[in-house]
């Protein structure tokens, strides 16, 4: 099992992420972004955790592999709040690279039902 937060992998059972803090019992049991079996490219950078969700769906429903990497700077650890002021986003989701003109598709469509 992996931290959704920082990707730490972990033994079941540990209810506190020994690496980030992150509380695990209410998280993933799934990889987030580690244990990927695709060569991955970076598709976009998303906002935050919702539109993050929303696109990643819409990827796997058109079935493109993808997860997102969860932006954070990996030395301070600062909170999410900090490094939006950095000028960083929330995070950015990684596709199969075999599949990113099809993930560059939806990214349009993407894009487009956001600016309703
Ligand atoms: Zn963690």
């Amino acid at each position: 099992m992996f931290c959704i937060k920082c990707t730490y992998e972990y033994k079941e059972g540990i209810k506190v992420c020994p690496d980030c803090g992150a509380n695990l019992e209410t998280k993933l049991t799934e990889a987030p972004n580690l244990g990927v079996n695709f060569d991955s490219v970076v598709l976009a950078d998303v906002e935050n955790d919702i539109e993050g969700e929303i696109l990643s769906g819409m990827l796997k429903e058109n079935g493109v592999e993808c997860f997102i990497r969860i932006n954070y700077l990996p030395f301070t650890r600062l909170a999410i709040g900090n490094v939006f002021s950095n000028g960083a986003k929330y995070g950015t989701i990684l596709v199969n690279k075999e599949k990113i003109a099809q993930a560059k598709n939806i990214l349009k469509d993407f894009k487009k039902s956001n600016k309703k």
